[in-house]
């Protein structure tokens, strides 16, 4: 089966010489849920910046880096980013339009859909996010959570195929984590999620990619990686309690006592 992502040996140096990404390679297979772990300035935000070509800036990457098959290369950019929905780190980054409704619009709009197909659109990835009544307010009147889910409507809205998540729960209070979990589950599609949120790794993806310094130093099941506290330490990170409860490692089973 064509992977949904393949990445070769994917480096990238910012202008000012940072060594973001040091030669990565990995593989997602379609349908698959993977959360992309790391301390800061790992390169989790580089690294997915890559997938519908925002970098590098100009020319092809240093590397490969494949989405369903194709060449993320200037060339394919238009056809790629119909096939990508990129959550940005920060919702302001994202958001443009005067109101809700226009900004979930924008997508659909762009593919050059009818107008009744975009007015379904549109309702649908409202009703997904539960922003229905919100539609006709201007996107800086929202919250920090309605705007996260104003942007996962405006990609919801021209379905893509992949989905690649940058921090999509940070600032959200306990119920918004909860509602937008609950949200992700619901999706179909492959999604890269690029998270510090542990539990929401735990709940949804079955497998995780750590990077640290630019390179991928793990990669494999969610519950063996996270249990492993040595490498969880080594790399800024630390086991969540949710395992405790879930996915007990074995020295952390109390012995039965009669
Ligand atoms: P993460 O998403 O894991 O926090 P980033 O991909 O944002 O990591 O950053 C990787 C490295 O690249 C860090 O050292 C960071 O300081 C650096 N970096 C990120 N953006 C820029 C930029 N625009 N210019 C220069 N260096 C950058």
């Amino acid at each position: 089966m064509t992977p949904a992502i393949e990445i070769r040996n994917l480096r990238y140096r910012y202008h000012d010489g940072t060594e973001a990404l040091r030669g990565v390679s990995l593989r997602i297979q379609p349908d698959e849920c993977v959360g992309l772990l790391g301390p800061n300035g790992s390169g989790k935000s580089t690294l997915l910046l890559h997938l519908n070509g925002i970098l590098p800036e100009e020319g092809p990457p240093e590397g490969t880096v494949l989405v369903f098959g194709r060449p993320v290369v200037p060339e394919n950019l238009p056809l790629i980013r119909r096939q990508v929905g990129l959550l940005f780190q920060d919702p302001d980054d994202q958001l443009f339009c005067p109101t809700v409704a226009d900004d979930v619009a924008f997508g659909p709009q762009q593919l050059g859909l009818p107008e009744p197909e975009i007015r379904a659109r549109v309702q649908r990835a409202l009703a997904a996010v539960s922003l229905e009544a919100l539609a006709d307010r201007p996107t800086h009147h929202l919250s920090h959570g309605e705007k996260r889910r104003a942007c996962l409507a405006g990609l919801l809205a021209y379905e893509p195929a992949l989905l690649v998540l940058d921090e999509p729960t940070s600032g959200l209070d306990p119920r918004g984590r909860r509602e937008f979990k609950s949200l992700l589950r619901r999706l179909p599609g492959t999604k890269l999620i690029a998270t510090h949120d542990l539990e929401l790794v735990v709940e949804l993806c079955p497998r995780c990619i750590l990077l640290d310094e630019g390179r991928v130093v793990a990669d494999g099941s969610t519950v063996e990686l996270l249990n492993n506290e040595p490498l969880m330490l080594a790399h800024g990170l630390e086991r969540p309690h949710i395992l405790l409860h879930t996915h007990p490692h074995p020295s952390h089973v109390e012995p039965r006592t009669a």
